[in-house]
């Protein structure tokens, strides 16, 4: 028997679908932005969305064609909402850029990309000014200020956005096209190797947006306030921009502004009642918390991922500022949505010491999201909690190959995608990421996941940051060394941190040594570089060789 077709409606999903709803049922909402200079700016989602019409005249007016890319190298505000919706709207990839990479890698990405024009903020034109001349496409640079804004630049075709967009009309018929038209482009940081890009389509970034918005992740609905910490030039901002005009969900943009005074003040003025970030900015939070005697408002939830959430975050949040928190899990190739940790039903009635240790865990498997652990030899392991593994994942709104075909076929023979990251899964569906594969310390042939003790340094008093890596053993090849940014004041011991292991985890797991560091190497998207922590410790002589 042949299949039968059904008789639904074979429409695209679009990404200018998403801000024309928000501006026809949800008008009245604000964006709100912290801009460079610190003012608060206020806009509605119907008069955005004016803007992003005229925008996408502009664009075709400079010679933006479908399937251009269009660099953004920006902070979060509402005119890089603008480049989102606009570029990808016409047909063209709006592709973010970290400034937070070093010049070559930016000049590599920019070259790679094939940039054709450049919105750039105006802290950013030094740093434009530096690339312009290795930039070997692009046509055109446009400042996202307003005329009397406008710095004197030596930079040529230059534009300003404002004075660009204001002669525009502010009707714009959005094409129809194929949904599986990619729509943006973002580099991961490539602390090894060139930067990758991962193309993504509008389908996946509406799909994603549906996730992201599902009561069981982050729950993005229009009572909300969203506070977008997440760069939007980092895995899009975790997708949260595209996922708050499905709801009309109010956005706040803070700017270049992501110390801890100024993102409170944002919570408490803006009534900010959910937001997510990675752990450095949630520490910079709760230290000025900490300082101030300060409460967080109205916040009721926040994501926390890009690095493991330490433990002592989360129970400081819930259990002193009442804010619910969900570990999350993902990466730029996901969306970068890959779990969450929002606790299922029967979790909720375990004693809360236990619930403390599966919020520990990243998360648990979402629809749209499959993933498996293998062995080396690619056999699947049991989802016991206990055996670990490569992680693996497949899905809609994860990469199937990367941009310009840099790295070949990335998929196995079934379309896994290898996150390169070292997990268990339980039978609930928790997965736990003990690793990345390249940072996992090797032991007399067994493995050490650093995440676990760092979890655990982190509980102490004294330490502010730490992180866990390998170094050299003649008799166990590697062994744990435990690198620690202390609290300010403290002056906790070596001695006194080893110690604190002690019933904590298995006694061979316990790190042969610490040592003190006044800050900790970070990579542009906020990570513990242990590349570079491994170098610089290379020579280190543990106590533990005699
Ligand atoms: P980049 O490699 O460009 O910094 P990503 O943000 O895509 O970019 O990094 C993804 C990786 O970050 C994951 O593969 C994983 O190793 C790590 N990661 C993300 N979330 C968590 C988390 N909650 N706990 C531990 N590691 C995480």
């Amino acid at each position: 028997m042949p299949l039968l077709k059904a008789l639904i409606q074979d429409q695209p999903l679009l990404i200018s679908s998403l801000i024309q709803y928000s501006a026809q049922y949800h008008g009245e909402r604000e964006i709100v932005t912290r801009t460079i200079d610190k003012n608060i700016h206020r806009i509605t989602y119907s008069a955005l969305y004016k803007r992003t019409q005229r925008l996408a005249h502009a664009l075709e007016s400079l010679g933006a064609e479908p399937g251009d890319r269009i660099g953004t190298i920006a902070w979060n505000s509402f005119r890089h909402l603008e480049v989102y919706y606009a570029t990808s709207g016409i047909g063209c990839i709006c592709h973010t850029v970290n400034p937070r990479l070093f010049t070559e890698q930016l000049i590599y990405i920019i070259n790679h990309a094939e940039d054709k024009f450049l919105f750039i903020d105006s802290s950013f034109i030094e740093l434009v000014e530096q690339l312009s001349p290795s930039l070997k496409g692009v046509k055109g640079v446009i400042v996202m200020c307003a005329k009397e804004e406008m710095f004197e630049t030596t930079l040529d075709n230059i534009h300003c956005y404002e004075t660009l967009i204001a002669g525009h009309e502010d009707h714009y018929a959005w094409p129809s096209f194929d949904e599986n038209t990619a729509s943006s482009l973002c580099y991961t940081s490539g602390t090894t190797g060139n930067p990758k890009g991962v193309l993504y389509s509008h389908r996946s970034t509406v799909l994603h947006s549906w996730c992201v918005s599902s009561v069981d992740t982050l729950g993005i609905c229009n009572k909300d306030s969203l506070l977008v910490i997440v760069p939007m030039f980092h895995a899009n901002a975790w997708g949260t921009p595209y996922a708050a005009p499905m709801s009309g969900a109010k956005m706040v943009f803070p700017g270049p502004h992501l110390d801890g005074e100024s993102l409170v003040e944002l919570i408490e003025n803006e009534d900010i009642t959910v937001s997510a970030a990675v752990p450095t900015v949630w520490l910079g939070i709760l230290q000025y918390l900490k300082k101030t005697g300060k409460k967080l408002g109205t916040l009721e939830r926040v994501a926390i991922g890009g690095t493991a959430a330490p433990p002592i975050m989360v129970r400081t949040l819930q259990e002193e500022y009442g804010v619910q928190v969900c570990h999350a899990w993902g990466m730029t190739e996901m969306s970068p949505l890959g779990t969450t940790g929002v606790l299922k039903k029967d979790s909720l009635s375990l004693p809360k010491e236990e619930q403390y240790k599966l919020q520990e865990k990243q998360g648990r498997g979402i629809y749209g999201v499959e993933m498996k652990i293998v062995d080396d030899n690619g056999l699947e392991l049991p989802r016991d909690g206990v055996a670990f593994g490569n992680l693996m994942v497949r899905g809609p709104w994860i990469a199937s190959r990367y941009f310009k075909d840099e790295g070949g076929e990335v998929l196995d023979p079934d379309g896994w995608f290898p996150t390169g990251d070292v997990a268990t899964l339980d039978s609930e569906g928790y997965m736990q990421i003990t690793d990345r594969a390249k940072d996992v310390i090797k032991s007399g042939g067994e493995w050490i996941g650093s995440i676990e003790l760092e979890n655990v340094a982190m509980e102490h008093e004294g330490v502010a940051e730490c992180a866990v890596i390998g170094v050299f053993h003649p008799k166990w090849d590697e062994r744990p060394l435990l690198v620690v940014v202390r609290e300010s004041g403290s002056t906790v011991t070596p001695e006194e941190l080893l110690k604190f292991f002690v019933g904590k985890v298995a006694k061979w797991w316990t790190p042969d040594d610490v040592v003190f560091v006044p800050e900790l190497p970070h990579t542009p998207t906020g990570k513990v570089l242990k590349t570079k922590l491994r170098k610089e410790f290379s020579g280190h002589v543990l106590p533990t060789v005699s």
